[in-house]
């Protein structure tokens, strides 16, 4: 039986809506200079950068080199929850931010660019969201991490790609009905996975969802010998080619242990990064987003991660710009089904860090 509710309103973001992908050009002496200069103020003002993994791999070398950390956004928060530092400088997009201030509340989170921020964020406006959930008042609510801090408030449990399967099977054998937002891939791929009686938001994340099918058919077939990793957020017709399926933590785990020396990788290519890091003697290969269906406009780098650049970092920090506030209300209510995501994960002794989100 389909047990999905698809809702009348399509919350995916238009083309028309997505800025263009602009990369920070500089010289290696621009480059150092900033670096220099950045890692002078990171000790002025007692701060560690924190990454994410589809960021610049000038910001991602940054962070590993000052003593800051690359992730993904609920193990950045983590990392930002032991760190010392009383200034966390968030590189990623605003909802890693605000999941940063919501469980670090007494420390300053500055970001390079406030603008920066996710197509599943903006398609899920938080008074839209509520009136959504107003009518299934017999529904518990699971949100993705790639929400505002005000949609969070409005869950009952938050989850990440790592942990979503597991969540929503545990509700069901609570006898949970759920309401899932905003990504409706992830939750068609949840869904499918667990046969849980989930209405689903309908947003999308740009990047995933161009992603092709029929190409990556294709350049399977001329890459025989290739593992193909696909993040969850991509449609079906791409996961149906996956070998692995799974979180950026996870496809940079599986890069190290499966046997295979050459990946298609299916998410923001950002990750190359780490996963050449992590499998220097490895071949990696973009998964295809063009071809003879081709619509992209962010081709497998989100044009918002790619907004956080070394200039605007060191100007954030140098003027104490772009800081992260979120209302006290709004953080202790988001933090509940952060929480129960955390004490879940402590339950089933999963390891939840490092193994998440996008
Ligand atoms: S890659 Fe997709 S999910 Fe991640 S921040 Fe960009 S738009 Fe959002």
């Amino acid at each position: 039986m389909n047990n999905i509710h698809t809702p009348a309103v399509d919350y995916r973001l238009p083309p028309d809506r997505v800025p263009e992908t602009i990369t920070e050009n500089l010289t290696d002496v621009e480059r150092t200079s900033l670096i220099d200069r950045i890692s002078g103020l990171l000790k002025r003002e007692n701060a560690v950068v924190v990454a994410h993994y589809y960021t610049d791999p000038d910001l991602q070398r940054l962070a590993d080199e000052t003593g800051g950390y690359v992730s993904d956004s609920l193990d950045m928060a983590r990392f930002g929850n032991e760190s010392e530092a009383s200034t966390l400088v968030v590189c990623g997009v605003r909802f890693m931010g605000e999941t940063a201030k919501i469980l670090n509340p007494e420390k300053r989170v500055l970001m390079p660019d406030l603008e920066a921020t996710c197509s599943l964020d903006i398609g899920c406006p938080a008074d839209q969201f509520s009136a959504f959930c107003d009518q299934y008042p017999d529904r518990r609510v699971v949100v993705y991490a790639n929400t505002s801090a005000a949609v969070k408030a409005r869950a009952d449990w938050m989850v990440t790609s790592g942990s979503a399967v597991d969540v929503v099977r545990h509700l069901q054998t609570q006898g949970e009905k759920l309401i899932w937002a905003p990504d409706m891939y992830l939750g068609d791929y949840v869904k499918t996975q667990t046969g849980a009686d989930m209405v689903l938001w309908q947003g999308s994340c740009i990047v995933h969802e161009e992603f092709k099918g029929a190409e990556l058919q294709a350049l399977k077939q001329q890459h025989p010998d290739a593992m193909v990793l696909v993040h969850p957020e991509s449609p079906a017709s791409v996961i149906q080619h996956a070998d692995l399926v799974g979180s950026t933590t996870a496809v940079i785990n599986a890069v190290k242990e499966m046997a295979a020396k050459k990946f298609i990788v299916a998410t923001d290519r950002g990750i190359f990064y780490k996963m050449r890091q992590a499998a220097p003697d490895k071949e990696f290969i973009e998964a295809p987003t063009a071809g003879k269906s081709a619509t992209c406009k962010s081709c497998a780098h989100c044009p918002w991660m790619a907004m956080n650049s070394l200039d605007k970092l060191a100007h954030a920090l140098e003027h104490g710009k772009n800081e992260i506030h979120v209302g006290m209300d709004i953080i202790e209510r988001a933090r509940v089904p952060i929480k129960r995501l955390l004490d879940f994960s402590r339950q089933e002794n999963q390891e939840i860090y490092g193994n998440n989100d996008a």
